[in-house]
Formats: C-alpha cells, sequence, structure tokens
C-alpha cells in the first residue's frame, strides 16, 4: 500500500516567481479566463488562484497545436516559456510562449454573465449575488473577498502579538444573550433556544481564564427591515480584554489593531487594493467626541434636529464623518459615553454621570461598525443592574459565574466585517461586501 508522508509535490509555478524563470519552461494551472485571437496568434489568459496570465499561443512556439476543444473556463495546465518585456510605465510584465495545453476539464455549458471583463459592470446585484459561486471568479469581485480575508487575518495578527486567545463561542445557546427582538428562535428538540447575537457572554466568561481574548465569527440579527447596512447573519470581529484601567484602553487597542489591518492591506493585498481602487485610510490617531457633544454639534453647526436624542440615526452618523474628515482629516470617529438607556445590560455606569455608559462607537467614513466599551464586573453591581432592566438573574446563574467567583476590570467590542470591507470599498450595500449574503429576502445561494 501507499503511505501518505505530508509532503506536497508542486509542478506548478507561481506568477510572483516569474522573475526568476525569465526565458525557462514552466508550466501553471488555471481556468481559461479569455480567448483572443488575432492574426497568426491568439491571446490565452489564464486566471490562477490570485491572477490572470497572459499567454500566447503561435505555431511556431513549439510543436503544439490549438485543440478546438478549448473553450473559456476549462480547466488546463499551460506550459511554457517566460518571456519578460517593459509595460508603458516601465514596470516589468511577463507572459507566457505556449508550448503545451494539457486539458484537466472542459464546461458542461457556457457561462450566463460575463466575468472576463475587469469588473462585472452592469450586472445587477441582485444578479451578482444568485449567481456568487461564478460571479466570484470575476477577478474584481473575488479581490473583495481577499481584502476582506486581509481584514480578518490582520484583526488575528495584531491581537495574536498582544496577548490574546482566540477562542469560539457556541452559536446555539439556551439563553438569548442581549434579548430584544431580534434574536432568532429555534426549536431544539421541543425546547426553545437562540441564535447567537454576539458572543459576548462568553467572551466576558472567558476574560476569567485567559484575560484577553477574540473570537471572529457569524453572529445572527432578526433584522426585520431591508436596509443597506443590515445582514441577517454577519461576521463578528470581537475581543474582550482583563485589567483594563480605563475603557480607553479598548479603544486604542482597536486603533492599534486598525493600523495593523491597513498596513496589511496596503503591503500584502497591494494587488487587491488597486484592481478595487479601495481607499485604506491613514491613521494615525482617532478623534473621541461624547455622545452628547456630538449631538449639540449636529445641532448647532449642522442644524439638525434628532428624533432621538438616546441615539443617532444614519445621517447623523454621515454628518459626523464629514465633521470628523473636515476638523481632523480623520475617516474615523469614536463616539463616547452613549446613554445608559440605549445600552446593554452589562454595560458600566459612567460612575461621574450614571445616565451616560463607559462605552463607545467607531464610525468609520459616516458609518457606525464597532460598539464597544467597559463591562460591569461587580456581582452586585450586575443583578442590580440586571433587575433594573427587567431581567431575572436566576437565567443567567452560568454568566454570574464570572461576577460572582471574581472578575477583573474589564472590556470589549464588536466590528462588522462587512461593514468595515463595505466602506473600504466604497461600496453601497453590505451585501456587495458579503460573500453569501443573509437577508429578510435572500437565504440562497
Ligand atoms: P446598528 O445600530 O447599525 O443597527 P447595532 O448597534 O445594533 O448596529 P451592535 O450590536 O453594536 O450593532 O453590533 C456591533 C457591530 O456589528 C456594529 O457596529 C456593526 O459593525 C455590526 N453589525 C451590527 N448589526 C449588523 C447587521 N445586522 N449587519 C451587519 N453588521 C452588523
Ligand atoms: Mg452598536
Amino acid at each position: 500500500m501507499d503511505k501518505i508522508n505530508g509532503i506536497i509535490e508542486n509542478k506548478y509555478t507561481a506568477f510572483s516567481d516569474f522573475k526568476n524563470f525569465d526565458g525557462q519552461e514552466v508550466t501553471i494551472c488555471g481556468y481559461i479566463h479569455r480567448i483572443r485571437e488575432m492574426t497568426g496568434f491568439s491571446f490565452v489568459i489564464i486566471r490562477t488562484s490570485r491572477d490572470t496570465i497572459q499567454c500566447v499561443y503561435a505555431p511556431e512556439f513549439s510543436d503544439y497545436r490549438w485543440d478546438e476543444k478549448l473553450c473559456e473556463e476549462a480547466c488546463v495546465e499551460v506550459t511554457g516559456k517566460v518571456v519578460s518585456s517593459k509595460d508603458a510605465k516601465g514596470n516589468d510584465r511577463y507572459e507566457i510562449q505556449i508550448h503545451n495545453v494539457n486539458i484537466l476539464s472542459l464546461p458542461a455549458e457556457m457561462l450566463p454573465i460575463v466575468i472576463n471583463k475587469k469588473g462585472l459592470d452592469g450586472v445587477q446585484l441582485n444578479t451578482i449575488l444568485d449567481l456568487r459561486p461564478i460571479s466570484m471568479r470575476n477577478p474584481k469581485e473575488r479581490a473583495i473577498f481577499k481584502l476582506q480575508e486581509g481584514i480578518a487575518r490582520g484583526f488575528r495578527e495584531y491581537l495574536s502579538k498582544n496577548g490574546f486567545t482566540e477562542i469560539r463561542s457556541p452559536k446555539i445557546n439556551f439563553a438569548g444573550a442581549e434579548g430584544g427582538t431580534n434574536v432568532f428562535k429555534l426549536d431544539y428538540f421541543g425546547k426553545q433556544v437562540y441564535l447567537a447575537q454576539s458572543p459576548q457572554l462568553y467572551k466576558q466568561a472567558l476574560v476569567g481564564v485567559y484575560e484577553r481574548v477574540f473570537e471572529i465569527a457569524p453572529v445572527f440579527r432578526a433584522e426585520h427591515h431591508d436596509t443597506s447596512r443590515h445582514l441577517n447573519e454577519y461576521i463578528s470581529m470581537d475581543f474582550e480584554m482583563g485589567f483594563i484601567n480605563s475603557f480607553t484602553d479598548i479603544m486604542n487597542m482597536e486603533t492599534g489593531a486598525l493600523k495593523y489591518i491597513m498596513n496589511l492591506l496596503k503591503t500584502e493585498y497591494a494587488e487587491e487594493v488597486a484592481l478595487l481602487h479601495a481607499d485604506i485610510p491613514e491613521i494615525t490617531e482617532i478623534p473621541c467626541i461624547k455622545f452628547m457633544d456630538a449631538k449639540e454639534l449636529l445641532m448647532t453647526k449642522f442644524k439638525y434636529k434628532p428624533s432621538d436624542m438616546k441615539d443617532f440615526d444614519p445621517e447623523e452618523e454621515q454628518l459626523l464623518g464629514k465633521y470628523a474628515k473636515k476638523e481632523f482629516n480623520s475617516d474615523f470617529i469614536f463616539v463616547t459615553h452613549y446613554p445608559s438607556k440605549k445600552r446593554p445590560f452589562y454595560t458600566m455606569d459612567d460612575p461621574n454621570d450614571p445616565e451616560y455608559t463607559l462605552s463607545f462607537d467607531l464610525l468609520f467614513r459616516g458609518l457606525e461598525i464597532t460598539s464597544g466599551g467597559q463591562r460591569i464586573h461587580d456581582y452586585n453591581m450586575q443583578v442590580e443592574k440586571m433587575v433594573k432592566c427587567g431581567m431575572n438573574p436566576e437565567e443567567f446563574a452560568t454568566y454570574l459565574m464570572l461576577h460572582k467567583y471574581g472578575a477583573p476590570p474589564h472590556g470589549g467590542l464588536g466590528l462588522g466585517l462587512e461593514r468595515l470591507t463595505m466602506h473600504l470599498l466604497g461600496a453601497k450595500n453590505v451585501r456587495e461586501a458579503t460573500m453569501f449574503p443573509r437577508d429578510i429576502n435572500r437565504v440562497t445561494p
């Protein structure tokens, strides 16, 4: 019997290594992205996992003769000579003079949309979403989610470097985390359970174990409205840290993570950034404004009449985004000290003014991307707050184990991955930045 030893033979050369193979023969694998017949030769663009590589077929390059079965979306191995030249800007470019094409598979049907242009311009968002498995083959579409990978990777790398432990909390829960109307209820062998709307209660429990924890995972919100910024399932990038001196420690950690992420995108995702014209923000410091000062500013400077003095509507968020840009040249602004009434039961009230909380939101280009804050760590204070919020502390006995048996001062946040991606792209709809969106009208594909 054969034995498997974990050594992977790689007979293919990556496009990024072509510079080391100038004039030599290499083999690549991928899809035929496009064929352009010219007189006497053809351009054959091969789409590999991250690149599109120009290959040229001409009879004089070898004895190989073009197989007429070859078509767009055929999976092939192409062998040929790497040839370098300079583009108009003087940069090196590489193409392959084809010596052989080995067919690995042929599609059964033609694609229903054109994916081999730069973007999918003119294709409606709904069609793009209906056809996700193939619309994502388009270079621009797939770049969106490669960039998104970079964001999540940056978050993970930065926190790992800062002493955080990665956790995975359950998504089927007996008690609804924060309650409210947007929790999905589920029948669980005759019992009612809930889909996690956040990892909040679990990450707090784990602060009592690991001190600093983070999770990147889906959360579920039964949003009853159809908006351009709400999904029913989204990826929440959460962290929670213990032994903090102030809730500003959390904001500092987030600022550090965002700087790290933006730098990673600029360096290791430069091709995607360029292809998407993604506007990567420069972050040095992020301005902060207190909630009530922001309300005041909106009413005086912007002559805005708020409909709700306890929260912001989307227009107010946009105005604050403009203000941050104009006054501080910042794409981000922290709003702190939200009213106690609007924050969840675990939020620490400001000891100087208990009507407000030691909490914050982060707005990015006029859109909330994060909510966070300091949590209550004292047992009696937490029980009292629950009662005040109309909750039964007995139902939260597991959660309260943290507080009952000793908890450090702590806090954390949740950052919506799709919303951050959306505003990096300058997209109008969060679905554009969601691989397989779930919303009030869509659960497929
Ligand atoms: P909003 O007020 O914008 O509806 P929220 O305050 O209810 O959001 P939080 O519970 O604070 O949301 O969630 C933390 C973060 O998760 C938000 O700042 C946002 O980035 C993201 N988020 C929340 N709800 C959604 C959703 N339905 N779809 C996509 N992302 C979301
Ligand atoms: Mg929020």
